[in-house]
């Protein structure tokens, strides 16, 4: 009975499914000029040292703000670019527009360092390491000043390769962290090979640490596991005061979140800064 219903071309049909598909046919073919027309920005969320307060790096975040469909969500359009082959091209794209902004922030005397989010396609890109240290070398910039961001998914794609490919990134300088740590299908014995200096714990963890307790449990047990194995620990999604301090009671090395700032455009940074004051945040002694 299911089953024939299921198969019936009628049954299958949602609403709303064909004003999904041609969004998504649509963003797939403007991305390609969203670059070029400068729809496409990138948004800086600073991350800051638990025990100091101070600001130690921003994350940059892809921003798409489309002519007639309004702010696209990067979750949406950086999956699309994935399934339609885009994403090498939005990845250079995101690389020279980083380098561009630190070599801006480095002029103006503020030397700061980016992480930047990889998706599985440019993990396993055997090209991207040169790239990456051309670029850096074209805005005279310092390779500490980058870092990466790759999900434990997008390792586990192709963990050899992923393997081989961190491994020549991080013997040119850069450093790498596990993103959204705790939500993928990643075994401890593949991670502890990988090249990696940081855990990322996932924002669903930390955002209802105050209230939910299995939370606590996993992030205690996360932290202690990161720092066993000689990493930092990195709390994402740190949205209120009450949780910004058991996450710094907990011993985690780097917050970041709401709390401390959204992401910003890169020309509001140097503002924020100077209105910055992490005893507004944390409870330092
Ligand atoms: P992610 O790398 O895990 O980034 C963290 C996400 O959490 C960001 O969402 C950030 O805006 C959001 N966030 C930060 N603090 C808080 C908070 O306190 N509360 C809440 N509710 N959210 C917070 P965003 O900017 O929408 O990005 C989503 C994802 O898209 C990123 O997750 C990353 O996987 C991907 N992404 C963004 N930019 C790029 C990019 O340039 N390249 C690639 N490959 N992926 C990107
Ligand atoms: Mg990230
Ligand atoms: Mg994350
Ligand atoms: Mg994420």
């Amino acid at each position: 009975e299911t089953a024939r219903r299921q198969r019936s071309p009628w049954q299958c049909y949602q609403p709303g499914q064909d004003e999904q598909h041609f969004r998504q046919l649509t963003l797939i073919r403007d991305l390609q000029e969203a670059a070029r027309e400068s729809q496409l920005w990138m948004a800086y969320q600073p991350k800051i040292d638990a025990s100091t307060g101070r600001v130690c790096q921003f994350e940059a975040l892809m921003r798409w703000q489309h002519p007639s469909l309004g702010f696209i969500p990067p979750d949406e359009f950086i999956t699309l670019a994935e399934r339609s082959g885009n994403i090498r091209l939005l990845t250079r794209w995101m690389i020279d527009s980083v380098c561009h902004q630190l070599a801006e922030w480095r002029r103006a005397g503020q030397p700061h360092s980016v992480a930047i989010n990889l998706s599985a396609e440019d993990v396993i890109d055997p090209q991207l390491g040169q790239h990456l240290l051309s670029v850096l070398d074209h805005y005279g910039l310092d390779v500490e000043q980058l870092s990466l961001e790759v999900t434990e998914s997008a390792v586990m794609q192709d963990p050899a390769l992923a393997n081989r490919c961190l491994n020549e990134l991080r013997q040119a300088g850069l450093t790498v962290a596990i993103d959204d740590f705790g939500t993928g299908y990643s075994s401890l014995a593949q991670l502890k090979q990988l090249p990696v200096a940081a855990l990322k714990i996932d924002k669903s963890f930390v955002m209802s640490l105050d209230t939910q307790p299995d939370d606590v449990v996993i992030v205690r047990s996360t932290i202690e596991l990161g720092h066993r194995l000689g990493l930092r620990v990195i709390a994402e999604g740190v949205e209120t005061a009450a949780i910004a301090a058991m996450l710094c009671e907990f011993g985690c090395d780097e917050l970041q979140g709401y709390l401390i700032a959204k992401p910003l455009p890169g020309h509001e940074v140097a503002t924020w800064l100077a209105h910055y004051r992490p005893r507004d945040i944390l409870p330092l002694a």
